[in-house]
C-alpha cells in the first residue's frame, strides 16, 4: 500500500484555470495557513497558445499584453461594419508569457508546492479525494481538476460543436492588414454546410495572425484549413508569404452539464469544468471571473459541488447551440444577423453574460424566432 501525502488543497493541471486559481489563493491572506500542490505533467515552457478576450478599462493581464486593439471588422457576404471597440479593447497575450510570470511567482509562494508528474486517477474517498500520479498518491479534501476529459462526447443530450482552427502568424510581401483593427468574424468565404470563417489578429500591414476558424461538430484534415489560409492570403492580395509561427486548436462547444461530476471534495475547473461559454468557445476571461467566485466560495467552507449554478444565460446557450448544430451551415447568417441588429457593446455585454433581460430580448429577438422556438420546445416537452 503506498502512503499518501495531505495537502489541504490540490490543483491538478497548471494550465490558465490551475495557475489562476494556485495565484489567487497564494495572493490571498486567508489561505496563508493552507498547503497547496500543485500537479503539472508538462514544463510549460511552449508558447502553446495565444489567448484573446475583450475587457473594459485596465485588467490584471496588462503588464503582460502583447498586443491590443480598439477597434474590430465583422463581415459578411451581405453585410460588413467596422466599429470602435469601446468601452472595451480587445486585448492578447502569449501563452508562454502568462506561464512564466504566473510560475515565477507560484515558485517564490512558501505555502505551494510544484509536482511536476502525471494525474492517473481522481478517487472520491469519503471525507477526501485521492490523486493518483505518477510520482505517488496525494490526499485533500479540496480538489479542483482541470485534466482534459471527453465524458461530453459520450452522451447524446447536447449536441457538441467544436471552435477548431488552425492560424498562421505571418509576414506578407503586401501591406493587406489594417493593424487597429481586428477582424473578429468574416465570413466571405466558402461555407461548404458549416459555420466557416476567419479570424485575423493584425499586428502591422505586413504582419498578422490570420485563423481559420469553424463552429462545427467534425474537425478537417491539417490541409484543409491550411487551404482556406492561402486562398484568403490570395483573395486579399497577399503577394509572397512567409509563416513565423503556427497555432492549431480545438475547443468544445457544449451546454453539457459538467458539474454533475463534482463532488463534495472534487471540482471539475476551467475548460473540464464546463468554464468554456458554450455558444463561443471563450474561457480566458470567465475563468478569471470563475476564479474570483470560488476564492469567495472557498472561504465559507461549504461542499465543492455546490458551487456551480446554472444561470439563465446557461439556456441561451444550449438553445443557440441547438439551433448551431441542427443549422450549421447558417451560422453565417446568424451571426450576421446579431452584428447588423445590436450595437457591438450590446453583443460583448450579453457574450460576458452581464445584460439585461430587456438586452437580452432584443438580442433574441434578431434571430430567426421560429427556430428558436421549436429548439426550446424539443427541450421542454
Ligand atoms: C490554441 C488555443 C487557443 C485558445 N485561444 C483562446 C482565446 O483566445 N481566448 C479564450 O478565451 N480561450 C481560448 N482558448 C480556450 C481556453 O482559454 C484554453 O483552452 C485554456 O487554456 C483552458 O484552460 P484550462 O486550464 O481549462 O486548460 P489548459 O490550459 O489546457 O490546462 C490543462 C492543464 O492540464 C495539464 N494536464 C493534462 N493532463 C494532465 C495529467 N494527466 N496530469 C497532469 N497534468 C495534466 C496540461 O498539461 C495543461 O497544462 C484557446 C484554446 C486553445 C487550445
Amino acid at each position: 500500500m503506498k502512503k499518501e501525502t495531505n495537502f489541504d488543497v490540490i490543483v491538478c493541471g497548471g494550465g490558465a484555470a490551475g495557475i489562476m486559481l494556485c495565484q489567487a489563493l497564494t495572493k490571498e491572506p486567508f489561505f496563508d495557513q493552507c498547503s497547496i500542490l500543485l500537479i503539472e505533467a508538462d514544463n510549460k515552457n511552449q508558447n502553446d497558445r495565444t489567448w484573446c478576450f475583450w475587457e473594459e478599462g485596465e485588467g490584471q493581464w496588462d503588464d503582460l499584453l502583447d498586443q491590443q486593439w480598439e477597434r474590430a471588422q465583422f463581415s459578411s457576404k451581405e453585410f460588413k461594419t467596422d466599429f470602435s471597440l469601446s468601452p472595451y479593447r480587445y486585448k492578447k497575450l502569449r501563452g508562454i508569457d502568462v506561464y512564466t510570470s504566473l510560475y515565477a511567482q507560484l515558485e517564490k509562494a512558501d505555502n505551494l508546492t510544484l509536482l511536476r508528474s502525471k494525474v492517473t486517477a481522481l478517487n472520491p474517498e469519503g471525507e477526501f479525494c485521492v490523486v493518483e500520479t505518477t510520482n505517488g498518491l496525494y490526499r485533500s479534501k479540496r480538489v479542483f481538476s482541470s485534466i482534459p476529459h471527453q465524458r461530453f462526447t459520450q452522451q447524446s443530450k447536447y449536441p457538441v460543436l467544436q471552435q477548431h482552427f488552425v492560424g498562421w502568424e505571418v509576414e506578407t510581401e503586401n501591406p493587406i492588414f489594417d493593424p487597429k483593427t481586428v477582424v473578429f468574424m468574416d465570413f466571405d468565404l466558402p461555407q461548404k454546410n458549416n459555420t466557416r470563417f476567419m479570424y485575423v489578429l493584425p499586428y502591422t500591414p505586413q504582419k498578422a495572425l490570420v485563423e481559420y476558424t469553424l463552429f462545427s461538430a467534425d474537425l478537417l484534415p491539417t490541409a484543409e484549413y491550411e487551404q482556406a489560409i492561402t486562398d484568403y492570403l490570395l483573395q486579399k492580395k497577399a503577394g509572397k508569404f512567409k509563416i513565423v509561427e503556427k497555432e492549431q486548436g480545438s475547443i468544445p462547444m457544449t451546454a453539457y452539464d459538467f458539474a454533475q461530476h463534482n463532488r463534495p471534495h472534487l471540482l471539475h475547473i476551467g475548460t473540464a469544468g464546463g468554464w468554456t461559454k458554450a455558444s463561443t468557445g471563450f474561457t480566458f476571461k470567465k475563468t478569471e471571473r470563475k476564479v474570483a467566485e470560488l476564492v469567495a466560495f472557498l472561504k465559507k467552507e461549504q461542499p465543492l459541488n455546490r458551487f456551480e449554478r446554472k444561470s439563465k444565460f446557461h439556456f441561451y446557450d444550449l438553445l443557440f447551440l441547438d439551433v448551431l448544430a441542427k443549422y450549421n451551415g447558417d451560422g453565417n447568417r446568424l451571426f450576421t444577423l446579431m452584428f447588423r441588429r445590436n450595437h457591438p457593446k450590446r453583443i460583448f455585454a450579453f457574450l460576458d453574460e452581464q445584460t439585461s433581460f430587456f438586452q437580452e430580448v432584443l438580442i433574441m429577438l434578431s434571430f430567426p424566432v421560429g427556430r428558436f422556438v421549436r429548439a426550446l420546445l424539443r427541450r421542454i416537452l
